[in-house]
């Protein structure tokens, strides 16, 4: 049985695992509050984790057994997950505490890019926070890049995985779900989404871009 042979176990390697954060829970303050941080990620991301390897779980036992599944439901539950774990991956990857590896401004390859396509970085970061504030219920803003085209574009995100291009690589991302932000800003969204500001890690945007973009 080749399935026997491999040296990593098939749990690791088949399956999502939620990532460690890249700094302590309390380190995001005040943009986002210990609490508010350890709930986002060891409950809700983990939920997207766990519901999207039960689904796998579900095809395979599936295609084990000959039987058969509601395909749509199933894919679109998997689309969910699987959307809501990416993007939060990539979420917390594009964050670091505020002064240390947090907030300023784009440099290099990141700050010419964004000043050619939207004319300055202001004008992007305005374009960005309206598309995050304005999403219709949960979702996200996200910065991504055409690799057809070498444009940038803003992605209002709904839910986990509505509105995505396909194909785009995405750059940076701010998570408006509710549960991003109640417990330190109730229903003031707008402000979440000022806040984000401080805490934007642009050295993990630019090696985003740098890796979409072939050399
Ligand atoms: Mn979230």
């Amino acid at each position: 049985m080749p399935g026997r042979m491999q040296v990593i176990p098939m749990e690791t390697e088949k399956f999502y695992t939620l990532p460690p954060l890249p700094y302590g829970n309390g380190e995001l303050a005040p943009a986002i509050s210990e609490e508010q941080l350890r709930l986002h990620h060891d409950k809700h991301h983990n939920a997207y984790v766990v519901g999207a390897n039960g689904i796998l779980e579900r095809l395979d036992a599936a295609r084990k057994n000959g039987t058969d599944l509601d395909m749509k439901a199933t894919l679109k539950e998997l689309s969910f997950h699987v959307g809501g774990h990416i993007l939060h991956s990539l979420f917390w990857g594009n964050l670091a505490p505020a002064g240390k590896g947090g907030g300023g401004t784009p440099t290099g390859a990141l700050d010419a890019a964004i000043t050619a396509e939207f004319g300055s970085f202001e004008r992007f970061k305005k374009e960005f926070s309206m598309a995050a504030s304005g999403v219709e219920g949960s979702g996200w803003g996200a910065l991504a890049l055409c690799r057809k085209t070498g444009r940038l574009v803003v992605m209002q995100i709904e839910k986990h995985n509505v509105n995505v291009y396909p194909g785009f690589a995405i750059l940076l991302v701010l998570d408006v779900w509710e549960h991003a932000y109640y417990l330190d800003y109730k229903n003031d969204r707008a402000t979440f989404v000022e806040k984000f500001w401080t805490i934007v890690n642009w050295d993990e945007v630019s090696r985003r871009l740098e890796a979409a973009v072939p050399a």
